[in-house]
């Protein structure tokens, strides 16, 4: 499987040594982002090995500087600060459009932060799944977040159509983990005229794999579907180039590998022939109102010509101020850069787990890197649980799914060839424990 954009990295001579680590973590340009973010502390007062920047990202160093200048600025100006604080809060969002295009590939009058994941998802779902009565269905990946899952389904009754019926999930062939591009783009052939909205996870949080999106965006549009992305676990983890591809519409949230802080502000994409058509049915709010006639506080609603107009309240500035923070990182970094040092990273985590003997995991993840970002799920023979604890007692983080599965993730923003070297000598150390008894 090949992602066009997401090419497969140099290939590295690996060495299960810590000079090895080291040397990478010299050779790396990224190497002292690293120091831009506050890890926490393990019972020795070292900092945690952070394994678990897919679930919440590090703390950028900057967050709090940002967030207490608008805490002094409320304090000093009140009211006054929608147009007099250092960031003025009136078109403080404004601030982030150009970054998050940068980010995901995208045109600064096609993206958006607001609210959050499932709250945009619900909102993009109002704009584009429209269904008539012979094209209805929504295609999703099975095993799909709960709350996609949630969302997609409440969405299907609300039209009255019967879950059961309209909701199809792409499965991958028995006995096999990873869905093929082929299956989906065959699946989708079939269903043929049915299919009102294709909606997958660029990657899946299970698994860790990454479709190959403009292969099956190209597949819905040629079956006469829509296609959206719920890019949790793609933004600010693979190279996204949401215009080019064609998607027609995206949602991620800010906490994940975004480092904006639990519950952060999410983003929002859409394509530019959807965005500038004021005329496209949505849910609207005053805040996606035009904005030199907002104030006149008219009965009309006048939508701004882009992504913008779905946004619906004035929005949260210390969330914004905390996103802002980060999304300076990886606009310094850039995602290119990230990317290089992502597959490589994950690649070294991969060849130490699979240096350990005794064949203690399976590792549900593609090995393709351009089928993976930087997060690698693993099941082990043992008790995951029980793996975890261990870990998290020498101060590794990792987290666990139900029923079995393990993720681990360097997330290259701030975790280092050295980390990955320490963390796989831990689980390294637990296997050789466990398996001498
Ligand atoms: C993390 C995640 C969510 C979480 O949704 P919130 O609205 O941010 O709570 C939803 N979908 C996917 C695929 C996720 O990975």
């Amino acid at each position: 499987m090949k992602t066009s954009d997401n090419k497969t990295a140099k290939v590295v001579a690996y060495e299960a040594s810590e000079s090895f680590a080291k040397k990478m973590d010299a050779e790396d340009p990224l190497s002292s982002f690293r120091s831009q973010f506050n890890f926490p502390k393990d019972a020795h007062g070292r900092d945690v090995l952070y394994f678990t920047g897919n679930s919440l990202g590090l703390q950028p160093r900057n967050a709090r500087k940002y967030i207490e200048e608008e805490l002094d600025d409320w304090a000093r100006l009140g009211v006054e600060g929608h147009f007099d604080a250092r960031h003025p809060w009136l078109p403080y969002h404004e601030n982030l459009t150009d970054m998050t295009a940068r980010l995901v590939g995208a045109k600064p009058a096609e993206v958006v932060v607001m609210n959050t994941l499932t709250v945009n998802l619900h909102l993009m779902m109002v704009s584009f799944y429209r269904p008539s009565p012979s094209r209805y269905k929504i295609v999703v990946e099975q095993g799909a977040f709960p709350s996609d899952q949630y969302a997609v389904d409440s969405q299907v009754r609300h039209h009255g159509f019967d879950p059961a019926d309209a909701i199809v999930e792409l499965k991958p062939r028995a006995g096999e983990v990873i869905l093929r591009t082929e299956d989906i783009v065959g699946a989708l052939d079939q269903l043929g005229g049915s299919v009102a909205l294709v909606l997958l996870g660029q990657v899946n949080y299970l698994t860790g794999q990454a479709f190959d999106v403009p292969a099956i965006c190209a597949a819905a549009h040629s079956s006469g579907a829509l296609f959206g992305l719920n890019l949790a676990h793609g933004a600010g983890n693979l190279l996204l180039n949401l215009h080019e591809w064609d998607v027609d519409f995206a949602v991620w949230c800010g906490y994940k590998y975004l480092n904006a802080g639990p519950g952060a502000l999410a983003g929002c994409y859409i394509h530019e022939r959807h965005a500038t058509n004021p005329q496209l049915p949505r849910f609207a709010g005053w805040w996606g109102h035009d904005k030199a006639s907002r104030f006149q506080m008219g009965p009309k609603f006048n939508a701004i010509p882009t992504a913008e107009g779905w946004q619906l309240s004035n929005p949260p500035i210390f969330q914004l101020a905390a996103l802002r923070a980060s999304l300076e990182l990886f606009d310094r970094a850039t995602m290119p850069a990230l990317r290089e040092k992502s597959i490589k990273l994950t690649g070294y985590l991969e060849y130490l787990l699979r240096s350990i003997p005794g064949q203690y995991f399976q590792i549900l993840t593609p090995e393709d890197p351009a089928a993976r970002g930087c997060q690698l799920s693993f099941t082990t023979k043992g008790n995951g649980r029980k793996l975890l604890e261990y870990l998290k007692s020498k101060g590794a983080f990792c987290d666990f799914r139900e029923p079995n599965v393990i993720r681990a993730t360097p997330a290259p923003l701030y975790i280092s060839f050295s980390d990955v070297y320490k963390f796989a000598n831990l689980v390294s150390e637990y296997v050789k424990a466990e398996t001498a008894r």
